[in-house]
């Protein structure tokens, strides 16, 4: 242990050391030429870039570390709430979970990992038969349930998040797996629900106090987005508006649906399910799904009428679909195009 006293001492030598060795630098800079600077100045840029190199690949190595973390958290919370609601409804599902499609709400959300492949140009095809092969799936390794491929990415998902995580594992140290591809990152899948007349005044305030004050809420919430600010009568804002909550847990999104409400700083609102024809993706530019406007490079076409204009200069009196071409306007809610987005868009969020 050193004293203070001894510590204020070496202090001082400490001090007294380093001035030294600065006034000794700055006379021996005082006689570099011109040359020897520039030399000592790209010598200090090489470390600088080094240094950087090596902080880059620790952050990258601490993100990844982070999101393992991340999804070890959602395995657990899933796990305790499929333990919660087990208890409380030993027999049938609730009859919320009934309407909305007698979904059996203790299956934990799916993980899905992507996957960056290195080697393209292979005969073998990488699929669910692959990666049960690299994962040893047959003999008690994780199971792939569904195998996609985008260009370079591979998306490999799960039946959870601790079925993903082990395949992770499995796939950074395994060699026959590093030869082929790396993991970059998990998608975690966001379930959403909606918050009616909430006090939107300060909106990552209420999302801290929704966090803090529902359980349920607390490792789960991921986000809260105002989708619509309400007015009074004079058209001023009330500081009251809806809000999509987004979780990264179909279960915990599910059990806060079932008992249609949240608690916030001033207030219970009410909790109701997404309406899926509202958050299907429509461009509003050509009206096709699957991108929005702002990502558009097709003609303009009407909303109402398919022709080539913008909706809002529309002068026609009857209504053409430009998807199905029916006698309806796009987006309509009984277009069969529609009708198909919605389903897709259930699939992957609400059921
Ligand atoms: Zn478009
Ligand atoms: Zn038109
Ligand atoms: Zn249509």
């Amino acid at each position: 242990m050193v004293s203070p006293g001894n510590e204020q001492n070496v202090n001082k030598r400490v001090c007294t050391k380093a001035t030294n060795e600065l006034s000794f630098d700055i006379e021996l800079l005082a006689d570099m030429t011109k040359d020897q600077l520039l030399k000592q100045a790209r010598i200090f840029a090489t470390q600088a870039r080094n240094f950087q190199k090596l902080y880059n690949d620790a952050k990258q190595a601490l993100e990844a570390e982070k999101q393992k973390l991340q999804q070890y958290k959602i395995a657990f919370a899933e796990k305790a709430f499929a333990a919660l609601t087990s208890t409380a409804r030993p027999q049938a599902g609730s009859y919320a979970a009934v309407v909305r499609g007698g979904r059996d709400e203790n299956i934990p959300a799916r993980s899905t990992l992507v996957v960056k492949i290195d080697q393209t140009d292979r005969d073998q095809p990488i699929d669910t038969k692959l990666m049960d092969n690299l994962l040893d799936s047959k003999n008690k390794g994780p199971v792939a349930q569904q195998v996609s491929r985008k260009d370079d990415k591979l998306y490999v998902t799960f039946a959870d998040a601790v079925e993903s995580a082990r395949a992770q594992t499995i796939m950074e140290s395994k060699a026959e797996c590093k030869a082929i591809f790396k993991p970059i990152g998990t998608q975690v899948r966001m379930y959403p629900a909606i918050g009616l007349y909430a006090d939107i005044s300060d909106v990552r305030e209420l999302e801290n106090d929704i966090r803090f004050r529902n359980p349920c809420a607390r490792d789960t919430l991921q986000k809260v987005i105002v989708t619509k600010r309400l007015k009074n009568g004079a058209g001023i804002e009330t500081g009251l508006g809806h809000i999509k909550l987004l979780f990264n847990s179909a279960a915990a999104r599910d059990r806060i649906l079932n008992q249609n409400r949240m608690f916030t700083e001033g207030k219970a609102i009410r909790v109701v399910e997404v309406d899926a024809n509202r958050e299907v993706r429509r461009c509003y530019k050509c009206q096709k799904y699957g991108h929005t406007q702002q990502h558009c490079s097709d003609t303009v076409r009407c909303g109402h009428c398919a022709g080539q204009h913008s909706t809002g200069e529309c002068r026609s009196g009857s209504k053409r679909c430009i998807n199905c071409h029916g006698e309806h306007a796009s987006g309509d809610r009984t277009c069969p195009e529609q009708v198909k987005e919605v389903r897709k868009y259930r699939l992957r969020f609400l059921e």
